[in-house]
């Protein structure tokens, strides 16, 4: 069995369940509880603080976790990244009041700074040789500016509507993040296969997310042209319609890409495009 620690309650615990729940791994979900063990996948589940994750998993009281990039670099344990995630993407930034002049970094010479990321601030100001007092606080660090405790806060930062409903203006990024997997590094090989396991399905609900089935009906003398702007996983299906002289060209494509060819498949002649979402993607 392997065990996974997730955040009990907060940002990523939701994004964490559905990745598990998107695996097809089920389990009995109460949130008073405060470990579960999936019904159908070797998988223990434990909840925890994010900031107690990566020290669990790094002692193997956990054997693999989901945390932020921040909070796992913040304890110098980013050698236990397993593999980026692409949810709870955020940013940690250093704002300042907004009728402060700023105009770069140096200015932050002998000022105070609230943070709760004291190690990555430091490592980004020594880096631009910035010498500030920092203030580590483990809360509402985006009050300190206003009740005198700091000039300047380095938070984390997403739409950044808190920094402006507190009067304050993003002014430099010192550090992007999104949640990753971690793993102990001394798995047994027992666990090494379910990890793997894992990872397999991991990735099949990470590509079938990007990836979109596409139907559309077109001409036949079109299907070469077209078949070259969706060449999908190995080539495009081509069904004959009852239709004389038509067809149904079925492939994958990229969702990023999609917005870009739908001008030129429409110019090619196709007619009735579906896009429809994919679940899991085995390549
Ligand atoms: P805990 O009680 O578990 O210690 P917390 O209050 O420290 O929780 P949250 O605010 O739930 O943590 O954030 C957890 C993680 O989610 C952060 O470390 C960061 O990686 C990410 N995160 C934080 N804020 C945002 C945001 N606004 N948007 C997206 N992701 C975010
Ligand atoms: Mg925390």
């Amino acid at each position: 069995m392997l065990r996974i620690a997730i955040q009990k309650s907060g940002r990523l615990s939701d994004d964490s369940l559905n990745l598990i729940r998107e695996c097809g791994i089920s389990f009995i979900n109460s949130s008073l509880k405060l470990k579960t063990e999936s019904t159908n996948f070797p998988l223990e589940i434990l909840f925890l603080r994010d900031d107690d994750i990566p020290g669990y998993v790094a002692d193997g009281v956990a054997d693999i976790g989901i945390v932020g990039q921040n909070v796992l670099v913040e304890e110098g344990m980013q050698d236990l990244t397993v593999e980026a995630l692409g949810f709870s993407k955020c940013r940690l930034s250093l704002a300042v009041p907004k009728g402060d002049s700023y105009s770069s970094v140096e200015d932050l010479n002998g000022k105070n700074i609230a943070t709760s990321y004291p190690n990555l601030l430091q490592a980004y100001l020594s880096e631009r040789g910035v010498q500030a007092n920092i203030h580590t606080i483990s809360g509402s660090v985006e009050i300190a500016p206003s009740i005198g405790l700091a000039d300047a806060i380095c938070d984390i930062v997403s739409s950044g509507s808190t920094l402006i409903s507190n009067g304050l203006r993003e002014v430099e990024q010192v550090f992007k993040s999104q949640a990753v997997l971690i793993a102990n590094k001394e798995l047994s090989e027992e666990k090494r296969e379910i990890l793997e396991k894992l990872l397999f399905r991991i990735n099949a609900v990470q590509r079938a997310q990007r990836a979109k089935y596409i139907l559309l009906n077109a001409p036949n003398d079109k299907i070469a042209e077209i078949s070259k702007l969706l060449p999908g996983v190995k080539s495009p299906t081509v069904l004959p319609l009852l239709e004389e002289g038509w067809s149904s060209l079925h492939s994958v494509v990229n969702e990023d890409d999609f917005w870009e060819i739908i001008e030129k498949l429409k110019a090619s002649g196709a007619q009735g495009i579906l896009v429809v979402p994919i679940e899991k993607m085995i390549i």
